[in-house]
Formats: structure tokens, sequence, C-alpha cells
């Protein structure tokens, strides 16, 4: 990969690589875009197959997050860090474990939070603590904004709503159909705000437990693993995996709206946002659907320290901005993703012209 040529062509403020012998810590940071405020997004801890694959993770999920944070109205930019090897081997060694993510802290600092991290895939609450042991730059502590995923459900859940009232006129999701692929963290409370609104709904998970619980609190129907993209629904919720809207599963969807929580469901978003549209189908542009999360932990920056009904206000708002996306697309014959990164460039860009306001060029 030609690291500069890409980060040239996608607009990347930075890429940094950080060792230290004494742990094996391997951490690369990627600042995508600092315009709107510092740049944040979580750290993943992943057995990477090579530096290279690492590399474009991080590269492509901090460009993500600029794209999150803007849509969302947040003052903040787009940064992400993924830590090369396996969490698991850390996890039976506590001292290790303390010195590794302290060594990670120190990192950080060095950024001068210029980036702020967050848990992700493969790391705890507990290693953020220490990460916070050698810095400030570090969000979703303990005792503080707390679990994520109840407000990405939330978000989920009113973008549902507005996809609702965009093709059906009515907002109401009491005796619609929604396939959940996926009762994790995000799904499973998402099938609570369903239930309780009277929703039927579907659900699919290669966990028996996480479907079970869902059986016994919401009395869900289970389908299979592979069913789940043919059922009869109104709604598909991709809850667990990315790319899952693609050349094999559009043929079989027989829903009118594609919302969940999942990253990256369109598996080539022009190609597959294309064919949803021509089938007629609303689809919920991902990084706005399941910002809950990133409006929630930002809320920990706030001055005077996080406070709940704020953010529970902010995420609500996702519903007025679907909505808005959902009728220019309409309007403009725009894929709906186009209509939500046009959106958040266009947010980027009016903020980028007055940062040049008294300065010296
Ligand atoms: P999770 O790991 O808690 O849940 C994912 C669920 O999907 C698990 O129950 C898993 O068993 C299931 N699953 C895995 N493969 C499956 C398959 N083939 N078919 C059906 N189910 C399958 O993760 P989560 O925190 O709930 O996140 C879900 C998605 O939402 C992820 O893509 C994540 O990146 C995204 N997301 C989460 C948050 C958050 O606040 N947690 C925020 C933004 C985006």
């Amino acid at each position: 990969m030609d690291k500069f040529g890409y980060m040239e062509k996608y607009g990347f403020e930075q890429l940094c690589f950080f060792h230290d012998k004494s742990t094996g810590l391997k951490a690369i940071t990627s600042i995508h875009n600092t315009v709107l405020g510092p740049s944040l997004g979580g750290t993943r801890f992943w057995n990477y197959k090579d530096e290279e694959e690492a590399v474009e993770d991080v590269l492509r999920l901090a460009r993500g997050m600029t794209y999150k944070s803007a849509l969302a109205g947040l003052a903040l930019g787009g940064g992400k860090s993924v830590i090369i090897g396996d969490p698991k081997i850390l996890r039976k060694d506590p001292i290790k474990r303390e010195a590794f993510w302290r060594a990670f802290g120190r990192y950080i600092e060095g950024l001068s939070g210029r980036y702020i991290t967050a848990e992700d895939v493969g790391t705890s609450t507990q290693d953020m603590v220490y990460v916070n042991m050698e810095t400030s730059h570090v969000v979703g502590l303990p005792g503080r904004s707390g679990d994520p995923s109840p407000f990405t459900a939330l978000g989920v859940y009113k973008s549902m709503k507005a996809c609702c009232q965009h093709i059906y006129g009515d907002n109401s999701l009491t005796g619609k159909t929604v396939a959940v692929q996926g009762v994790g963290n995000v799904g499973y409370y998402l099938c609570e705000l369903l239930h309780k609104e009277g929703a039927n709904i579907m659900v699919s998970d290669v966990s028996d437990e996480r479907i079970q619980k869902c059986v016994d609190e919401f009395g869900v129907k289970v389908v299979g693993i592979d069913d789940i993209y043919r059922v009869d629904c109104d709604i598909y919720a991709p809850c667990a995996l990315g790319a899952t809207v693609n050349d094999a599963t559009i043929p079989q969807f027989k829903c009118q709206i594609i919302c969940g929580g999942a990253n990256n469901q369109l598996k080539d978003p022009t190609v597959h946002g294309l064919a949803l549209q021509s089938q007629g189908i609303c689809y919920a542009p991902d990084y706005l659907a399941n910002a809950g999360g990133v409006i929630n932990v930002s809320y920990e920056l706030a001055e005077g320290g996080y406070n709940q009904e704020a953010s529970l206000r902010d995420v609500e708002f996702i519903y007025t901005r679907m909505l808005d996306i959902l009728r220019i697309s309409a309007e403009t014959g725009q894929l709906t993703f186009q209509t939500a990164d046009a959106m958040a460039e266009g947010r980027l860009e009016a903020v980028r012209n007055i940062k040049s306001i008294l300065t010296k060029r």
C-alpha cells in the first residue's frame, strides 16, 4: 500500500507507529481529521495477519469516525488505534497487562490530546483504567458514561422510526416485523425497545444463550443464520457483522427498510446502495443509525462532566437527521449514504473555512 498516496487521497493528517520493547506493545494510531475537534475513536486489539492489514484497518476505521462524529454534530474529529496481537494472552498475566496498557497510555499522552481513545473490539474497561493512569485522553471509563450499547440501540430504534415515517407516513413500529441479525449488546437492547413498542421480532444469532435470553424476555421468533435475509419482514436490522448487504443477500430481501447497528453494512457502498435503491429498499446510513454510542461517550468530555439527559436528547435527534437524509435523497435521487456523506463533508468544509479566519496564511 502506498501510505502517503492513500493519506493524500482521503485527507488523513497523521499515521503513528508505536513500539514498546519491554511489553511487546505494537500500536498504530491514525488521526484522520481534527477540523471539528480532537479525533476520537476506540482501540481495537486484534490478531492481524500482518502489519499491512492492521494499517488498512486503522485508516478505514479512523476515516469512518470522522464522518460519524461530523454527521452526529459532535465537536470531535476522527481517529482510531489498533494493537497487533492476541488480547487473550495478556489477560492471563495481570502484571504484564498493567504495564502493557500503561505503555499504551504514555504513547497516547504523547499525542497531546489530538487523539482520544476508548474501548473497542478486544479491549475492556479495565484496560482503559490502566491507560487513564498515564493519560486523561481516554473515555469510556467506569462510573462515567458506562456501556454505550443501549445508546447505540436507541439511535438505531429512532432511525427505524424515521424510516417508517418516510416510507409509510407513520413512525409507529407497532405490528411491524423486524428481523434482527445478532442479539449481542446492541441487538439485545434493540429487541427490548422493539418489544416495548409491540413489534414482531425475529432474530438470528450464533449464540444459543443470547437467543434464549431474547426468547424468554421478549418472546422473539428464532430463524436460522442464513434465513434471516429472506424472511418476510418490514425491516432487516443487521446488528452483528459488516458487509451483509451484498450480491448474495440483496436478491433474497423481502424487507422495505434496512436499518441496524453494524458498521459498514454495504459491502460495496455504491454498487449495493444502488441495488437497494432500484429494489425500492430504504437504507438507513449505518454510521448515523449507530452513532448513539459515540454521542454518549462524547459527553464524558463535556464541561461539567457526563450528563445523561443531554446525551439522550442528542441521541434522539438522530431521528430528525435521518428523516432529513431520507427526504433529501428522495428529492435528489442520491443514494442515502451519499447524502449522509455530503452532509458530513459540508459541515467539515464549513468549519474548515472559519478556521482560516484571523490565521496568517
Ligand atoms: P456483540 O459482539 O455484543 O454482538 C454481536 C452478536 O452477533 C453476538 O451475539 C454474536 O454471537 C452475533 N453473531 C456473530 N456472527 C453472527 C452471524 N453470522 N449471524 C448472527 N449473529 C451473529 O457486538 P455489539 O457491541 O452488539 O455490536 C454489534 C455491531 O454493532 C458490530 O458491528 C459493532 O461494530 C457495531 N457497533 C456497536 C456499537 C456499540 O455501542 N456496541 C456502536 C457502534 C457500532
